[in-house]
This record gives C-alpha cells, structure tokens and sequence, in this order.
C-alpha cells in the first residue's frame, strides 16, 4: 500500500512533516478522512481536532482555520494556528476559556460576542486534547 505524506504549516512554522498511514480532519462541511490513494481534494478547515495515524499510535494537533488539500498522496494542512497536542499549553488554554466565558455571560457592550464565541471554541478544542499528547 503507498504512504501518505502529512505536512502541517502555519504562517509561523513547520508544524509537522511525516509519513501516516491515515488522517482525519475538521472541514467546514464535516470530518472528512484520508487514506493512501484518496482522490485529490480541497477543504476549508474549521476549528478542532486533526488526528493521524502512524506506527500504531493515534496522534493529535489542535487546528484553527485554514484549509487541506490532498494530492498525490500527500496531505498538506495550511491552518492559521496548529499545535500537536503536546505542545499545547493547558493553563494558557484555561485562561483562554475563562476569560471567553466571562465576557460572553457579562455580554459588556465593548465585548464583541462572535469573537469570544469563537476564542471559547479555540480554548474548548485545546483543552479537549489534555491527556492527548
Ligand atoms: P490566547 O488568548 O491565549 O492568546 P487564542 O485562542 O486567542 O489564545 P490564537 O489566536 O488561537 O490564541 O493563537 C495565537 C498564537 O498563540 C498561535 O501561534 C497559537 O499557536 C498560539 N497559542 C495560543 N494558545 C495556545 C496554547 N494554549 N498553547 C500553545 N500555543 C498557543
């Protein structure tokens, strides 16, 4: 069976370069999964879990926005912020996610409710990966 190449970039780095054997992502229409040999593809990426296969273990990178395209048996994830779930750091994630909820139950007019919607959504993703890493 061929490998598939998993390559995951932010504008910041190299998150990741490595052969798997399958990987599952979070489109904006759903999860889709990749396996050697998929057609080639294109999806937007919403927030949430990536995860992937390889030597028998199933690995996870938080990842927020962006997009996949599959080609050529390589997956090449290009996502504003990615990070494998051992590099994330749980207390910043904590801070994150309480902060968001506090403005969304103040609701302040100088609070913009889509946005702490939407850190509260990054925050829950990433500490929904503790225990992952
Ligand atoms: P914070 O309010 O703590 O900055 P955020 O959700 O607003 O959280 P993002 O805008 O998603 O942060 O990310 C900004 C940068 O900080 C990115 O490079 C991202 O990878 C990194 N980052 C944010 N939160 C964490 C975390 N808990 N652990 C590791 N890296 C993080």
């Amino acid at each position: 069976m061929a490998s598939l190449q998993l390559e995951i970039v932010t504008p910041d780095q190299i998150v990741l370069s490595r052969q798997v054997e399958y990987v599952g992502a979070p489109g904006i229409e759903g999860e889709f999964g990749v396996l050697p040999e998929h057609v080639p593809f294109i999806s937007g990426l919403a927030v949430g879990c990536l995860y992937y296969k390889a030597d028998s273990k199933t690995r996870y990178v938080f990842v927020s926005g962006g997009f996949a395209e599959v080609s050529d048996n390589t997956v090449t994830v290009l996502a504003e912020c990615a990070e494998e779930a051992e590099h994330i750091d749980f207390a910043r994630a904590e801070r994150a996610f309480n902060r968001a909820t506090e403005r969304i139950a103040h609701k302040g007019s100088d609070v913009s409710l889509p946005r702490a919607e939407f850190a509260l959504r990054r925050a829950t993703y990433r500490l929904s990966l503790k225990n992952r890493g």
